[in-house]
């Protein structure tokens, strides 16, 4: 009871800054940085992609090339659960890998890397500043793991969402409502509302 209580109190106090701000405030803040995600934007952390236009390239070739069943769960979370939203998606065939407007997303499949525990991971490569980086890697091992879950998931990491006991208020990493397909295990292929709402108050 004491944990629903406490949601309930950092819930009023959320809509109690609406009145006071007029700003539009989430009422669970997936996106980083969140009072409880306080790093820097850096290789081992979750950070924005650097602006609404979102370019992804998908591995054709070599090591971590994604296969036919893989392409169609990528396409499914652009289109699906990102596409709706604020940000503007588009695939890139001829990815750039340095400069200054490298291509936002990479798809890869394996496992290099991957901690033993985890389905797949989301990282950033090449920093701007504060909280932005001009392109991550999403890798996802194979053999089944790419599914509508694991890709709505780690791309969520690519634009800087987070998990629920980094969210604020915070939340079970298993909150389904407040976290969709950021649960973790990743338990649901819907990016839901409140992370829909970050993003588009956030791009
Ligand atoms: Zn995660």
């Amino acid at each position: 009871m004491s944990t629903d209580s406490g949601g309930r109190v950092a819930f009023a106090t959320a809509a109690f800054w609406v009145l006071l701000t007029g700003t539009v405030f989430a009422a669970t803040d997936t996106m980083v940085p969140t009072q409880n995600y306080g790093n820097y934007c850096g290789n081992a952390n979750v950070c924005q992609t650097d602006n609404r236009d979102l370019t992804y390239y998908m591995d054709s070739g070599g090591t971590y090339e994604l296969e036919l069943i893989d392409r169609d769960f990528v396409r499914t979370a652009v289109s699906s659960d990102y596409g709706p939203t604020d940000l503007v998606i588009s695939y890139d065939s001829s990815p750039s890998f340095s400069g200054s407007a490298e291509t936002d997303h990479i798809w890869q499949e394996g496992s290099t890397g991957i901690a033993s525990d985890a389905v797949g991971m989301a990282w950033c490569d090449d920093s701007v500043s504060g909280w932005s980086c001009d392109q991550h890697y999403i890798r996802i091992r194979g053999n089944g793991y790419y599914t509508s879950s694991t890709t709505c998931h780690e791309m969520g990491h690519g634009v800087g969402l987070v998990h629920g006991t980094q969210a604020y208020p915070q939340r079970s990493n298993a909150d389904v409502a407040a976290m969709g397909c950021m649960t973790t295990p990743s338990a649901s292929g819907d990016l839901g509302t409140n992370n829909f709402n970050n993003i588009n108050a956030t791009y």
